[in-house]
Parts: structure tokens; sequence; C-alpha cells
């Protein structure tokens, strides 16, 4: 199963490492084509080469979107070598054979992040490089396919260690590479083009991303894991800097996405901080400054918090890098970090410092999948929003505006809880978190423990639930949930109403002297 390489078509975007291939495949005795800016780059370098438009006999033309589209060229790519039929055509049309293609794409990705406009994203759509791959790698049989420049040294290996052939397992592993890279290519030019056209829909979309890095392992060390990216230029996990520590985990990629996103929802206000454990937070807090925000939320549930994953929506400074530096926290994500924060930070060789170029647009429209067996299920990302004007008092009690401003930082954090939620609030500082039970009353309870617990340490005379705010993420289907809240001391309610006991509900809440407000909507996460 092994085919020689004679001929190649280099066409690549990407020069990189082009030069050391085509002086490597010349050494080899391999005939090279090429198109116009690479056949340059070849010729220059002092390597033999013939241009595509010599074969097709035609110029490249129209802005280059016309250069490799002949027969010359496909005819060459996906001729059977053992069908007389093709073969007999190939001679009887003097279309010589191509074994190796080498393409890398027009950078569509790149331009998409450096934010080219409509004309220049149209221009950057690949058409003949795309075609030349699926071509060749369909004729894998006979052709090898090439298009990533990391894969040049096993090209060269694989080529060496076969004197000038490749084998049947090399080309198929690289046309799957291929098929891989043009599904990826036009995944991003149709998602580009939803984002452009302001397409919202789930239906008719298709999803790939670009490969950014292999993972050590996925959510466990038996499991294979690598993170891809989409090409958008949301602030956060996909396109922070890493500064420092260890590489990323699979857990850490997942619980900084869920913190980032969290803390984003306070982007215009006062410096927040979210710590996240378990793609859930253990404490978020508003404060006067980013380092009482991170107080705050560190006081929720402190046990927890130990290698957390702390993120800011303000710039970490001096003193805040020195609080969070007392224990030990897995990941710092911020908006930025000052010189001497990131000198302290330094000393903790462990800690990994991601900065993102501003903070995520919580109100940004997107989708989110989800793997279900078979299949995957696809929805808008959750950009729902309550302010004042939506909330509707229930009960005979009105909250203050203070509660108000309690009940609304709840309700933000509670959409970030996996379900049932419940989150209880003093002062705009989570005070306890009850997350992902099967049911509510658990999540109340739970909640309400943990800040028991975090009153003896700190030793408080009371839980911080005492007088607190409790933001349900769905509607309380019967009373008991309610009332394990106001056991708990809450005197406030935020829910979004709904259920067939609405008036049940009101009732117990009228009677237990509590204040309720009704949302109207709803925030499951799972
Ligand atoms: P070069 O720098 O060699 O002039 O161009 C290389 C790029 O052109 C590669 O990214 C390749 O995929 C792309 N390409 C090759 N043939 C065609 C074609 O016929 N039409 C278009 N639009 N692009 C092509």
């Amino acid at each position: 199963d092994l085919q020689p390489v004679r001929r190649a078509l280099l066409s690549v975007s990407d020069k990189t490492g082009l030069i050391d291939l085509a002086k490597a495949l010349e050494a080899a005795g391999v005939e090279i084509l090429s198109t116009g800016g690479s056949a340059v780059a070849i010729r220059e370098a002092g390597v033999a080469v013939r241009d595509v438009a010599d074969v097709t006999g035609f110029p490249e033309m129209m802005d280059d979107r016309v250069k490799t589209l002949h027969p010359a060229v496909h005819g060459g790519l996906l001729a059977l070598r053992d069908n007389a039929e093709h073969t007999g055509a190939m001679e009887e049309h003097g279309i010589g054979g191509i074994d190796l293609l080498v393409v890398n794409l027009y950078p569509f990705e790149a331009a998409l992040a450096r934010g080219a406009d409509y004309d220049e994203m149209i221009e950057n759509i690949d058409i003949g490089g795309p075609a030349m791959i699926r071509a060749a790698a369909k004729n894998h049989a006979f052709v090898t396919t090439i298009v990533d420049v990391e894969d040049y040294d096993a090209l060269l290996a694989e080529l060496q260690a076969n004197g000038g052939q490749t084998s049947y397992a090399f080309r198929q592993r690289h046309a799957q590479i291929a098929y891989a890279r043009t599904g990826a290519y036009d995944a991003a030019v149709s998602t580009w083009m939803a984002g452009a056209i302001g397409e919202t829909t789930p239906r008719r979309r298709v999803f790939a991303g670009t490969l950014k890095q292999g993972l050590r392992y996925g959510e466990n060390p038996h499991q294979q894991a690598a993170f891809y990216v989409d090409g958008s230029d949301r602030a956060g996990i996909a396109t922070a800097t890493q500064l420092q520590g260890k590489e990323l985990s699979y857990n850490n990629i997942n619980d900084t996405d869920a913190a980032f996103e969290l803390v984003s929802e306070f982007a215009g206000g006062a410096p927040a901080c979210a710590i996240i454990k378990h793609a859930n937070p253990c404490g978020v807090a508003q404060g006067a400054t980013i380092l009482d925000a991170y107080k705050a939320a560190f006081d929720c549930d402190r046990t927890s918090a130990f290698g957390g994953i702390v993120a800011l929506n303000r710039p970490l400074d001096a003193e805040t890098a020195e609080s969070i530096s007392e224990i030990f926290t897995e990941v710092v994500i911020a908006p930025g970090a000052d010189e001497a924060a990131k000198e302290i930070f330094a000393k903790k060789k462990n800690l990994r410092l991601l900065l993102t170029e501003g903070l995520a647009d919580a109100a940004t429209a997107g989708l989110t999948y989800r793997q279900v067996a078979g299949g995957m299920l696809v929805q808008d990302k959750d950009v729902g929003q309550r302010t004042l004007e939506d909330l509707k008092v229930v009960t005979k009690v009105q909250p203050t505006e203070a509660q108000m401003q309690d009940l609304l930082f709840a309700w933000k954090v509670a959409k970030h809880v996996k379900s049932n939620a419940i989150v209880y609030v003093k002062d705009g500082a989570t005070v306890g978190v009850g997350a992902g039970q099967m049911s509510r009353v658990d999540s109340a309870l739970i909640a309400a423990k943990k800040a028991e617990r975090m009153a003896e340490a700190l030793g408080l005379p009371e839980p911080l639930t005492k007088g607190s705010a409790v933001a349900s993420d769905a509607f309380f289907p019967f009373p008991d949930g309610l009332m394990e809240a106001a056991a708990a001391g809450a005197t406030c309610v935020i829910q979004p109403g709904g259920s067939m006991r609405d008036d049940e509900v009101i009732a117990a809440a009228d009677e237990a002297g509590l204040a309720m407000v009704f949302t109207g909507m709803r925030h499951f996460r799972h």
C-alpha cells in the first residue's frame, strides 16, 4: 500500500516552513508545482518550481479567486491510478498525477479575530484550497494531503522511512485530518455569516471549532481531551492570556469559564468577585473595592473556596493578590493586573493567572451545546436579564430598596448556579448557595446549613442568612422550600412565579411576613 510521491502541489497562505519543506522535497526528487505567492517564495529560495498557471494553461485570475480550479489540477488529484479509464483520460488530456497536496487555507479565522469588515471576510473565504483538499483526501488511496504546517515534519519522516513513498495508513489518517479542517473552515464561515446577518435561531447551524490546545486529560485522568475555540472574540477563557502557572486542565477551563461568565454579569457595576468550585459559585460578592468583594465572596464558604477559581470584574491589585495568596487557589482570571499584583503571584508558581481583554457582554446572544448520546442539544445562551421594572411584588410586605438590590444580585447569581438553585444574599454578598439538588427544599436546607457552619467558623452570633434575601432559580411548587428559606432567616424572596400553587405560596409568604417578588423568568441551568 505504499505510493510514490513524484509530483507535489504546494499552495499555502501561511508560508511557515514552506522553504524547508520545498528543499526537502526537491532533495527527494519530487517535482514541485505551486501557486502565485507560494511559487515566488519557493523560487526565491532557489528551489525549482513550476507554476500551476503553466499546468492549467490559464493565468491566475479574478483576484486569485480562480487559480487551481481546473481539470489539470483536479484530474491529477482525483484520478484513480489503477483504473484504466482514469489513466486513459489522464493520457488523453495531458493530465499529470499529483501525489502530494500541501495546502493551508486563506486565514479566514485570523481575519475574523482581527475584526475584518464584511467584504474582507468574503475575500478570505478560500475556494480552490478546500476544493483541492477535499479532492486529494477523497483519493487517499493514492494521494497524500497535508493541511497543517505542524505536519510537515511527519510527512518528511514518512517519506524518509519509506524511500519517498507514503503508507496507506498515513494517507488515510491525513485525509481524516483534512476533512476536519475543511469542515471546521466552512463552519467558521457559516457561523460568522449567522452573526453578520443576526441569525439567532439554533436551526440550520453547524458546530465546529479550531483546536486551541490538546489537554493532558479530560474530566478524569483516563479520559483524553482537547480544547477547541469557535473564533468568536468573546472575552473569556478562549481568548485570555495565561501569564503564569501550569497548563490549564479540562476542569480548570470549565470552571474558569463559569467564573468569568458569572463575574461578567456585573460588568457595569461595582467591583465584583466570584469563586467557583465544580462549576458552581461558592461565593459571589460586590464591594467598594475588589479586595472587599473578594473577602466577602470568600466568607460565604471558606471551606469550599480552597482550591477554587477566582474571577474578578476589575483588574487585580496588590492587596487582593496578597489576600488570594493566603489560600490555595487554582486559577485567577481578571480583566487585568497591575505590576505589584503580578509580582506577588510570581512567587506562587502553581497559581495560574489569566488576563482577558475586558469583560464578556452578558447580553450578547450565542448558542450553547451539550452532548447527549447520539447527538447534541443546541439552544440560545441564557442572556435573560431582569431589572427593577420587571419585578412584580406579590406579597403584602414590599421589599425595601436595599432588599431589592440584594434580590436582584441573588437573581443574577442564581442564573449561574446548577439547578435546583437557592441563593441567600446579604449586603451584596452571597451568604449561602445551594446547588444541584434534586429537591428545591434540599438546596434551601444545604445553603442554610453551610451558612451556619460559616457563622461558627467566623465566630458570628448567628448565620448571615438571618435577614437575607433569597433567590430560587425556578418557582416554588409548594410552600415547603420557601418555608425552609424563611426558617433560615430570609426576609425577602425572588422567584419566577408561575406555579399552579402560587396562591398557596404567596399566602405562606404573607403569613411569614416575607416580601416576595416574581420575575416571570426562569433560570434553569443543568
Ligand atoms: P499563494 O500564496 O500561493 O498565491 O496562494 C495560496 C492560497 O491560495 C492557499 O491558501 C490556497 O488554499 C489558495 N488557493 C489555491 N487555489 C485557489 C483557487 O483556485 N481559488 C482560491 N480562491 N484560492 C485558491
